[in-house]
């Protein structure tokens, strides 16, 4: 998996966890969620997924998406030379200041599931 497809996945996992917790238990949807939060999870760079649990254990997203020209997590103005990288397509770019993974585009399940079609599991 190069970083990239492994970035989409865990932007991806940022938005099912979202969802399913907005979703609690025994509602409709919530296992088919958790079943594709497992499988992402299995197939995750140990690197990118240890970074996205530290986060979560302090309650923030791993992934975001770009608030105007700033970085939907902390806010702080992003660098032109990352704006520049980010409209290239399927970027990604670290903030600087808090570590969060931002980008231009919504996430790969949260297209999927605009677009009404079977989200296609990322394979191993
Ligand atoms: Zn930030």
């Amino acid at each position: 998996m190069d970083t990239i497809e492994g970035l989409k996945h865990l932007h991806s996992l940022n938005w099912l966890e979202r969802q399913a917790a907005m979703h609690p238990e025994g509602k409709r949807g919530h296992k088919a969620m958790q079943s594709r939060i497992t499988h992402l999870r299995s197939v995750l760079p140990v690197a990118l997924l240890s970074h996205h649990d530290r986060l979560a254990h302090q309650k923030r997203p791993s992934v975001v998406r770009i608030s105007t020209q700033s970085c939907g997590g902390c806010h702080l103005r992003l660098p032109a030379g990352m704006l520049q990288e980010l409209r290239l397509a399927g970027h990604y770019v670290l903030c600087p200041q808090c570590g969060i993974f931002v980008t231009l585009q919504a996430s790969p399940a949260e297209v999927a599931e605009l677009e009404k079609v079977p989200a296609i599991l990322p394979t191993a």
